[in-house]
């Protein structure tokens, strides 16, 4: 019975072309990585997929501190932090995540987590106790969606950078406890949140803002001290979540926050206190990761980066005016994350699949990551990319794009004779 369901629900995906498939690499994460192809085949591609926004996955100095941590402090943990798995590097990286955000938000303390995706779980569960609201911005990631399925608090969801919407929530409500949850850079479209004006909502009407600030870590912001930074806001109002598996180069996540809340969390944070601790070693690691960001190698991937978002924006962007016939849109933003929508979920699929037989693999992004009819291709960037990279990206899509227009045309004189 089981079988025979999901067997039902496999089919119906597979009919609205929603199947996600494994794909397997064999090499470190990078510009060119071998992946493995149909019948197990090798296959090289360009790759214009990963959130290794700086290139650090494989970074030699990375790799080498994580095999000193690995020396220092074995393989794992052993256990939760809370019993006896919180190490001297989980410490250490604890404070200076701590210094790294205190500019923006005074005294704060970070708590260190095994996963983004578990700090989310940890934040909202932990702070959203009945009788709190949560407002809720429309295109906030998943896991922090699934951060306010575990919470007691209501939630109050208000549409993409609507302001208007968002005061007009927080003025109608009386809960004594408002958090006002938001990615700082939607990962699927790469714009910013409005955080100056979030924080002036919080402000005004005695609410928190929660920033999740995934992809902005390591990008954006003087130093690459993160979205927080870019705006330069300062309140001991914001409750920051990073992600150190994206930018930062190997896993894990913090909270930075308040003294009292970062205690609140050790207490009650249910995806913090019942899991094994991550091995030290990734710890010890993310040491270095903060010294590469803030060090001037940091800042020379970081201009590399927004040089070669001008150049594929701008080579986009005549494309598109060359195919408009094509409907396909380029959203501002001026992040690595460079979305082009694309529309169906059957044309995305079809333009990905095209692109991997050139060689570069730019997924496909559907329904239900992103709205239905508005189905993309999620370009991001890295660092480590070179310009001629670029260049091949834009002549195998001018290709597709010929390619399409002219089937498009096709059809259209078949089904007319
Ligand atoms: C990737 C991501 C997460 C999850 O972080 P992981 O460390 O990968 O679990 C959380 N929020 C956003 C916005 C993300 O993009």
């Amino acid at each position: 019975m089981l079988l025979e369901h999901l067997g039902n629900k496999l089919q119906a995906l597979a009919a609205a072309d929603q199947i996600r498939k494994l794909r397997v690499a064999a090499t470190a994460a990078a510009p060119t990585q071998i992946l493995r192809g149909p019948g197990g085949s090798a296959l090289e591609l360009l790759m214009f997929s990963s959130n290794d926004y700086l290139g650090l996955a494989a970074h030699p100095a990375l790799a080498q501190a994580l095999a000193e941590g690995a020396r220092l402090y074995g393989a794992g943990s052993g256990s939760s932090h809370l019993i006896s798995g919180h190490s001297l590097a989980h410490e250490q990286l604890e404070q200076a995540l701590a210094c790294w955000v205190q500019p923006n938000i005074p005294d704060a303390q970070a708590l260190f987590f095994c996963t983004g995706y578990m700090a989310n779980l940890a934040v909202l569960s932990a702070l959203g106790d009945a009788g709190a609201v949560i407002f809720s911005e429309e295109l906030n990631h998943a896991s922090l969606i699934d951060g306010m399925k575990l919470a007691k608090a209501a939630v109050q969801r208000f549409a993409h950078r609507d302001m208007v919407q968002l005061e007009a929530l927080l003025a109608a409500s009386d809960a004594a406890i408002k958090l006002i949850v938001t990615d700082a850079v939607f990962s699927m479209d790469g714009d910013l949140a409005p955080l100056d004006q979030l924080l002036a909502l919080a402000e005004a009407h005695d609410a928190w803002l929660v920033v999740d600030d995934a992809h902005g870590f390591g990008v954006i912001g003087p130093q690459g001290r993160g979205t927080l930074a870019h705006f330069g806001l300062c309140s001991q109002r914001l409750i920051l979540v990073g992600t150190l598996g994206k930018a930062a180069g190997v896993a894990g996540a913090f909270v930075a926050a308040h003294p009292t809340i970062i205690n609140y969390l050790i207490q009650a944070a249910r995806p913090y206190i019942f899991t094994t601790a991550a091995p030290p070693a990734s710890a010890h690691a993310l040491l270095t990761s903060l010294e590469l960001m803030a060090s001037s190698e940091g800042e020379q991937r970081r201009a590399r980066l927004r040089e070669l978002q001008q150049q594929l924006r701008a080579g986009l962007t005549d494309l598109l005016n060359e195919y408009p016939q094509l409907g396909w849109t380029l959203p501002d933003s001026q992040t690595p994350i460079q979305p082009l929508i694309i529309g169906s979920n059957a044309a995305v699929m079809q333009l990905a699949a095209r692109l991997e037989q050139a060689g570069l693999r730019v997924p496909g992004i559907r329904p239900p990551t992103v709205a239905p009819g508005t189905a993309r291709l999620r370009i991001t960037l890295s660092g480590s990319h070179e310009s001629a990279d670029i260049e091949r990206l834009l002549a195998a899509l001018r290709q597709a794009a010929y390619e399409a227009t002219h089937e498009a045309a096709r059809e259209a004189a078949e089904s007319s004779a």
